[in-house]
């Protein structure tokens, strides 16, 4: 199961910080989304979760 979503940068990287298993999935330079978490108008991307911890594995 995936999810799509828009981030802001800051969002983006506070989710990795965290330890958010997520990917970037479109990045549109110039463009301003509204993100998905703080609700504000700003630049950002797209990213995609990954299913939790079976992304380990596919990296073996
Ligand atoms: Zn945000």
């Amino acid at each position: 199961m995936s999810d799509k979503f828009d981030l802001c940068v800051p969002c983006a990287a506070a989710l990795f910080e965290q330890g958010s298993r997520m990917r970037k999935v479109r990045e549109v330079p110039n463009v301003k989304l509204t993100c998905s978490r703080c609700g504000r108008r700003r630049y950002g991307a797209t990213y995609q979760t990954d299913g939790g911890t079976a992304l380990e594995g596919k990296k073996a």
